[in-house]
């Protein structure tokens, strides 16, 4: 094992308050494709002449729920997703009495399915979804299990996931708890975000303990404030520096 993984090891060993901030990269190896990256979402043939930004923005679902529905159900929901090797590690971490908070721009609730328990999901969850009228909760399998757009069944208006679309903004008490989760940790991970993502990139800025760590494949802008970098699959990593041999 070379020196970089040992530290690595020894950081996340001495410190007891970890924070980790996770964006697409965490979850393609569970299968689910990266919005922006070159086989990703954005990049992939849609038969609607729409762009998915345009989609997955809050006009256009008002607008066209039926369009939004057929992308987002086809393209953003994966229900058979299953954690991989770097969601249990963290979860792991938490089991074993540290203190591991999760600030996620993930929307597909890996984390929590992994087992933690402080996950704050900054673009909202495909697991949770509101009637805009009455407010009734579905979950991710009563969306899917009705046709085109689904409707509440109490009051008959549409439900709209809690996702946080295009032209919307981010959950202010979301935003409180990741902040104090960033402000008050030793150690931030940083894993499969090219942090080209605004506001949530910024929050790294917030950082003011003693390792600033980075895992994505590709170089990002922000490697040389880092103190560990590690351009390299997250999964290689985690194999690396976990105490199980999986
Ligand atoms: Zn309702």
């Amino acid at each position: 094992m070379s020196d970089k993984y040992q530290l690595l090891k020894s950081i996340i060993k001495q410190s007891n308050s970890i924070v980790v901030f996770t964006g697409a990269g965490i979850s393609v190896p569970s299968g689910i494709p990266d919005f922006r990256s070159a086989s990703g979402i954005y990049n992939q043939a849609w038969k609607i002449t729409y762009s998915p930004e345009q989609i997955i923005s809050h006009s256009f679902f008002l607008s066209h729920p039926e369009e939004f529905y057929e992308f987002y159900k086809e393209k953003m929901c994966y229900p058979n997703a299953k954690p991989n090797l770097a969601h249990l590690y963290f979860a792991e971490l938490e089991k074993k009495g540290k203190n591991v908070s999760v600030v996620t721009q993930n929307i597909d609730g890996l984390h929590q399915a992994a087992g933690s328990t402080k996950v704050y999901e900054l673009h909202g969850s495909i697991h949770r979804n509101y009637c805009m009228d009455c407010n009734k909760f579905y979950t991710l399998d009563d969306i899917l299990k009705k046709k085109g757009v689904p409707h509440c069944d109490k009051c008959g208006d549409i439900i709209k996931p809690d996702v946080v679309l295009y032209e919307e903004g981010l959950d202010e008490m979301t935003i409180q708890y990741a902040l104090s989760a960033i402000m008050t940790a030793e150690v931030m991970i940083v894993i499969g975000t090219s942090l080209k993502v605004y506001p949530a990139a910024g929050f790294i800025r917030y950082f003011k303990g003693k390792y600033l760590i980075l895992i994505n494949k590709e170089k990002t802008d922000y490697d040389q404030n880092c103190d560990l970098v590690f351009n390299e699959d997250v999964i290689e990593v985690i194999k690396k520096i976990s105490w199980r041999n999986f």
